[in-house]
């Protein structure tokens, strides 16, 4: 049996950047708390993504967390939150005892729906926060989303861990809305093994959200609290990884661009296939190779075939509304999120897959239409 190909798996860099900041944290004895690494794994992400002020923390799904909590979204308040991703985004909502109402994708972005997202602020007007997801490293339409959110005054967050290194119309995902996540899970673009970030050009929020993300402690000697705390702090061995990762960035999102380009050169002329959507503002780290399958040939078929192989390929995300613990919640929207779930194939996707095994799956594929 050939090496299992996967979807998308760590790739530590060669030149063994990440080791070096780890030791250096051993070194000095600085495996926790925080120390140089996380305060210097946040400068150079904000950085990156244009943003003022960066916490690093556990997870991506705390930083949404947080940002709720930021954004002020407490029991009974309605989030906007889009149908087609991963439950990481709406899970938090009902952290924060708040009530999501999902909203549909259209075919252009595959992301949150413009016309569905106005038509979900005139049936809820007293909305408290939107969060908008960019999807498998796509940005979502930010002008259209943007302004509809000025309009009705509503704090924005961008879930964007799928899209480090995503640009749209020349800035980076993460940086329009009034609070932006990154996750570094195992399988993004690049990992800690776990971890994510919350980012905003509001320095004072994200210092309040390292408050509550260290227990909530108050200045004091003793240990005092007024308010409730978490413990979503990113150890300062995990922050070393990130900044080793964070050097690998920009040859990651240049080889996903190879891999998309290569299923798309090889099998765009198979009868019924269409790719991720491309337009000219967005400028897409292609985490993860996606298409659409409406002939013949049925996504199940794909991944059984590949499977078969030792490939690893997934559906597109079962939509939010579709979910047992998550359909008493309202939706908004048509059948657009369900029809990619339903036809969406996404494609092994590894930064470390090589041209001979990318030549084996577009070879699978293409049997399948002889
Ligand atoms: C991975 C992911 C998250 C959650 O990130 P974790 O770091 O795993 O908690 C949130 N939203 C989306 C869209 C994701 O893909």
């Amino acid at each position: 049996m050939n090496d299992r190909i996967f979807l998308s798996s760590p790739h530590m860099s060669d030149e063994g950047f990440e080791m070096e900041y780890i030791k250096e944290a051993f070194d000095t004895n600085w495996i926790a708390p925080l120390g140089k690494n996380v305060d210097e794994f946040e400068k150079e992400l904000a950085l990156k993504v244009g943003s003022k002020a960066a916490a690093a923390l556990t997870t991506g799904t705390g930083a949404i967390h947080l940002a709720l909590k930021a954004a002020d979204v407490n029991d009974g308040d309605i989030v906007f939150c889009p149908t087609l991703t991963f439950s990481a985004t709406a899970n938090p909502i009902i952290y924060q005892n708040a009530i999501p109402v999902f909203i549909d994708s259209d075919y252009e972005t595959w992301n949150m729906c413009p016309k569905a997202l106005e038509e979900a602020f005139e049936k809820y007007p007293e909305v408290k926060a939107v969060i908008v997801v960019h999807l498998y490293g796509l940005s979502a339409d930010m002008d259209k989303i943007v302004e509809l959110c000025r309009k009705y005054n509503v704090t924005l967050i961008e879930d964007a861990a799928e899209s480090l290194g995503t640009y749209y119309k020349g800035k980076h995902t993460g940086s329009f809305g009034d609070y932006g996540i990154f996750s570094f899970n195992g399988n993004k673009i690049i990992t800690t093994s776990g971890g994510g970030m919350l980012v905003s050009n509001n320095e004072e929020r994200i210092a309040k959200a390292r408050f509550w993300a260290t227990q909530s402690r108050d200045q004091a000697r003793h240990y005092q609290h007024s308010e409730l705390g978490y413990n979503y702090r990113m150890s300062n061995v995990v922050a070393g990884i990130g900044r080793g990762q964070l050097k690998m960035l920009d040859e990651r999102v240049a080889k996903k661009n190879y891999i998309f380009n290569f299923y798309k050169r090889e099998l765009s002329h198979l009868e019924g296939i269409d790719f991720m959507p491309s337009n000219e503002w967005n400028k897409p780290n292609y985490w993860l190779s996606s298409m659409t399958l409406y002939g013949r040939v049925r996504p199940i078929e794909v991944m059984e075939a590949l499977e078969k192989e030792n490939i690893e390929a997934r559906p597109v995300w079962k939509p939010m509304h579709m979910q047992p613990f998550f359909e008493k919640y309202d939706f908004v929207g048509t059948d657009v999120s369900e029809k990619l779930f339903e036809n969406g194939v996404c494609l092994p996707s590894d930064t470390k897959i090589t041209d001979e095994q990318l030549g084996r799956v577009v070879k699978i594929i293409r049997g399948l239409w002889e």
